[in-house]
Formats: structure tokens, C-alpha cells, sequence
């Protein structure tokens, strides 16, 4: 398994991880099978979403600041709830076909690390399982 880590800057945040994945996937001898990338923490996700306009990982977060506002009246003591809900709701894990050596994505995918209470060091794992 290859442990990433993901140092964000903001809050909220989606970092276009995908070159550090390739990476991962390029260093396992692994050309066909799949990749699976996991986030190990209850207050940020992963996602595979559009990367070809800055405004579509924005309006994404937009949304879900107000759909999810952060000042509602949660019991958590933490007072990070509005970070919880979003990460089960956009999830820990994404699982990516590989084909010779390289991820398989949609022409306008990128995979994102989706940050709800940073900014923070994060973890972002990657196994590479061979058909
Ligand atoms: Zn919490």
C-alpha cells in the first residue's frame, strides 16, 4: 500500500490528487487491475469529479456549505459536524480500473481529495490490486 500525504490549505478544499495516484500506481509493478485510493479520516472524502473547470470543484463546495451550513444546531462537542456529514455523504474511497500501468478515467475526471475541516495533514491511501 502507498501512504500519500495531502497538506491542505483552506477549510474546505478539493486538491486534484490524480498525478500523485498515477505515481503510486506507476511505482507497483501492477499494469492491469485496479486502484483503489482511501481516505482515513471522518472529516475528509474523495472523489472523482470534473477538472477541466476550477468552478465545478467550487460550486460543489458552495453547495455543500449551504446544504450542510456549519453553524446549525449539532450536539458534537467537536462543533466540526457540518465536516462529518460531508464526508459520509461524498465517502472514504474511490476504485479506479487500471489499464497498462494507467489510470482509466473520463477524459474530464480527475480524482479529488475533498478537505471539510482543514486546513490539516492528511492521509490519502492507494492499493493497486493486479488482475
Ligand atoms: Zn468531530
Amino acid at each position: 500500500m502507498h501512504r500519500l500525504t495531502v497538506k491542505t490549505g483552506q477549510r474546505t478544499e478539493m486538491l486534484d490528487v490524480t498525478d500523485r495516484v498515477q505515481n503510486a500506481v506507476a511505482k507497483s509493478s501492477v499494469k492491469n487491475g485496479i486502484c483503489c485510493v482511501f481516505v482515513p479520516h471522518t472529516t475528509a472524502a474523495v472523489t472523482i469529479n470534473e477538472n477541466a473547470d476550477p468552478d465545478v470543484p467550487r460550486d460543489i463546495l458552495m453547495k455543500l456549505g449551504k446544504v450542510i451550513p456549519p453553524d446549525t444546531d449539532y450536539r458534537h462537542m467537536e462543533g466540526n459536524s457540518d465536516a462529518h456529514i460531508k464526508t459520509s455523504l461524498v465517502g472514504s474511497s474511490e476504485t479506479i480500473i487500471l489499464e497498462d500501468g494507467k489510470l482509466v478515467l473520463g477524459t474530464w475526471q480527475s480524482i479529488f481529495f475533498c478537505e471539510f475541516d482543514g486546513p490539516r495533514s492528511r492521509k490519502l491511501w492507494v492499493k493497486v490490486i493486479g488482475d
